[in-house]
């Protein structure tokens, strides 16, 4: 059997089944624990105001005020996306034929960093091991994450070692602190980019808080004003609708539900080592890579010639169809990681018990087993 995995009609397929739920048993009935929340808690009073031109400018009042709260820095610069503040700081600072120096705790990078980089004739090395970092004459900028995709934390005397090797040499310092500027925060108590020393960070408003997708980034007004220009030439900003969501998300962000996450997992994990599984932990959950979901199902006896992120992906859809339960490779974008994690700081985790998801965890296992060797792995990604 071969079956090529479509992902713009796997996405539609996870779309169309939680638009058939929302319509059977409400929306209340969908659990969430991607840690993507979406939030966007506008009242009708922000509505009027976004009506007017008096919208903008009062929302960018109150987002540079939190924004600076959350992130430390002078000034703030709300983004359409996380993306869009990594692609504008590179093509601001970053010049054809000089080099990217990019520090994390563990691979993969985020891809849009490479990527920029690409596009604009610079060189890129990544490093994730802090003794072969090497910055050297050519290097114009210098990338760390604060938390990676996978949610690996960097340690606070690994980002301070980096900053501090780019500042000898004059070099800025720029973050992707996508859901680090939260996990290091509450988990890990470590300070802000900035306040680490960093000249930028950028931070994703959807990830452990309850916000649109955008971003946020944080620096000194001259920076920010020099990447400013940038995004506005490449309409990367954030719009008056996406700060009004994210001020709302701001004002009403707690640490408490990622601190309580973070306590909990263990119990979650002990549970599933309980039943033989084979989970990674991550500060606020756990997941299972596309890679290890593959192993339970041959352990279970399932016949499998595709590989992990077909596998991956089916047992992500059956998950949703079976316990209503959502997990990113059923809805991600294309390109998105195939990891199933689940995110217990998500504030849907309220919803379902830890047993409950343990139970809805294990069984689905047997329901890919069942689907793979009936040869249903088809009709399940597309039908
Ligand atoms: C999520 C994430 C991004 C990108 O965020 P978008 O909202 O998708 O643009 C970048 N870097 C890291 C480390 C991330 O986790």
């Amino acid at each position: 059997m071969s079956i090529e995995l479509n992902e713009v009609k796997r996405r539609e397929k996870g779309l169309k089944i939680i638009n058939q739920k929302i319509k059977d048993e409400g929306v209340d009935s969908l659990i969430d624990l991607t840690g993507l929340a979406g939030g966007f808690d506008i009242t009708s009073e922000d509505i009027s105001l976004l009506e007017t031109y008096a919208g903008p400018a009062v929302f960018d009042e109150r987002i540079q005020k939190l924004g600076i709260e959350h992130m430390g820095g002078e000034k703030i610069l709300p983004l359409n996306r996380t993306t869009s503040g990594i692609v504008a700081t590179i093509i601001a600072l970053v010049k054809p034929g000089t080099k990217i120096v990019h520090y994390l705790a563990k691979e993969p990078a985020h891809p849009s960093i490479p990527r920029t980089a690409k596009l604009v004739g610079a060189k890129y090395e990544e490093y994730t091991n802090i003794d072969d970092v090497l910055i050297d004459e050519d290097t114009t900028l210098v990338v760390i994450t604060g938390t990676t995709m996978d949610l690996e934390v960097i340690s606070e005397d690994a980002f301070r070692c980096v900053i501090d090797m780019a500042h000898k040499k004059d070099i800025p310092v720029f973050v992707d602190d996508a859901s680090g500027a939260r996990i290091r925060r509450a988990v890990y108590n470590q300070p802000t980019a900035i306040d680490l020393g960093a000249d930028l960070s950028v931070t994703s408003t959807d990830k452990l808080m309850e916000g649109p997708r955008g971003g946020l980034m944080a620096g000194s007004e001259e920076l920010i004003d020099e990447i400013k220009l940038v995004v506005n030439q490449y309409g990367l900003e954030a719009q008056a609708p996406l700060v009004a969501g994210m001020v709302k998300a701001l004002e009403k962000y707690s640490p408490e539900l990622i601190q309580e996450a973070f306590k909990e997992k263990d119990q979650l994990y002990d549970k599933l080592l309980d039943l033989k599984l084979n989970p990674q932990t991550t500060p606020t959950g756990f997941m299972f890579k596309n890679n290890n979901i593959k192993e339970e199902l041959i352990k279970r006896g399932a016949n499998i010639d595709v590989d992990g992120d077909i596998v991956a992906t089916v047992y992500s859809i059956l998950l949703l169809e079976q316990y209503n339960i959502i997990t990113i490779p059923a809805v991600g974008m294309p390109g998105a990681s195939k990891t199933v994690r689940i995110d217990w700081s998500a504030k849907d985790s309220s919803k379902i018990s830890m047993d409950e998801l343990i139970t809805a965890i294990n069984k689905t296992f047997d329901n890919v087993v069942e689907v793979c060797n009936n040869n249903c792995l088809e009709s399940v990604l597309y039908e």
